[in-house]
């Protein structure tokens, strides 16, 4: 199978008119720089030097909701990937955006312009707590724009949100089930944060608002990811990009970041296996696990977890083979 590479172009975002409880880009103004046409064209020189000949090579806008700019905004970011495409060295265009900001005409141009996957910030699908969270949109609104995409023939990407306020363990799982009913092929997991200068840091404050903790975040993640793989759905990211304001925590206030928070869900799934595995077993026997070699570290676990768990039940992978 043929690796998968993609080019962000981070789109910067102009004023939002939603006031999203977690979310601090509402400060934005209007005034912030727009992308020039040169800086997007040296970000995919300098990938493409860097990609394999062979792989499959995507430019993917993220960063703004791209959908909400003009037709003619959007198209001066789509026209310069054109050249490419018809080159060869780019193989196809995906972007995120809002439910909301889907229709015929967006999705006409988008396809004149051959995109080909649609991520939409779906976040939950609960009405109940899209309207706590002050999202703007509502469930209906998600599922219209999902069928649009789909029916454009599109990949449709559906991201979502764990720990939001008024979210449960079933309540995610539901979101989760509704994502899959929905018809996507990709997702995004978030645990939400509490972010400096938010709504929700105001919540916290006054105690109106828990953030998950990690182990929770790292659990609940656990179950809704063999859920999306059970049902062919592509996992692209769990877990915020660590930027430096999360990394000095200059703008975390609190919740379940970690810098390697995949690694820590994997880690977590592969215990679960080890525990009903060794179940009723003693040290004597050998035992066989099928690994997939990328798992092999998941296996061991992070900081060695996994390890450490079959070594204090007097078991050691220098008695397993694993294949
Ligand atoms: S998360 Fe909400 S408030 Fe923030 S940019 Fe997106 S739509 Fe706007």
């Amino acid at each position: 199978m043929k690796s998968h590479y993609t080019i962000p172009i981070f789109i910067p975002q102009k004023a939002c008119p939603f006031q999203c409880v977690y979310c601090n880009q509402y400060k934005i103004t209007d005034h912030q720089q727009s992308l020039e046409p040169e800086e997007v064209i040296n970000t995919i020189e300098r990938y493409l030097t860097t990609f394999p000949e062979k792989a499959v090579k995507r430019i993917g806008f993220f960063g703004g909701s791209f959908t909400g700019m003009s037709i003619e905004e959007q198209n001066r970011y789509l026209d310069i990937v054109q050249p490419y495409i018809d080159a060869g060295k780019i193989d196809t265009i995906q972007l995120s955006t809002r439910p909301d900001y889907i229709n015929e005409e967006i999705l006409e141009n988008l396809k004149k312009h051959r995109v080909s996957i649609v991520e939409l910030g779906a976040q939950s699908l609960d009405e109940r707590i899209l309207a706590i969270v002050g999202r703007g949109h509502s469930v209906k609104d998600v599922e219209e724009a999902s069928k649009m995409i789909n029916g454009y023939g599109f990949e449709l990407g559906l991201q979502m949100m764990i720990g939001l306020p008024g979210d449960t363990r079933e309540g995610a799982l539901r979101t989760a089930h509704k994502i899959i009913e929905l018809g996507a092929k990709n997702t995004r997991i978030y645990p939400t944060l509490v972010i400096k200068d938010t709504v929700l840091e105001r919540m916290y404050n006054d105690g109106e608002y828990t953030p998950l903790s990690l182990e929770e975040a790292v659990a609940w993640c656990s179950e809704l990811m063999q859920l999306f793989e059970a049902n062919n759905v592509k996992i692209l990211r769990m877990g915020l990009h660590p930027s430096e304001g999360l990394m000095n925590h200059s703008s975390l206030i609190a919740g379940p970041f970690h810098v390697s928070f995949r690694e820590l869900v994997m880690t977590r799934i592969w215990h679960d296996r080890l525990v009903k595995i060794f179940a009723g077993r003693n040290g004597d026997e050998k035992i066989v696990i099928e690994v997939p070699k990328d798992e092999m570290r998941y296996v061991i676990g992070y900081g060695s977890a996994n390890r450490k768990l079959l070594k204090d039940n007097m078991l050691s992978f220098d008695r397993i083979n694993f294949s």
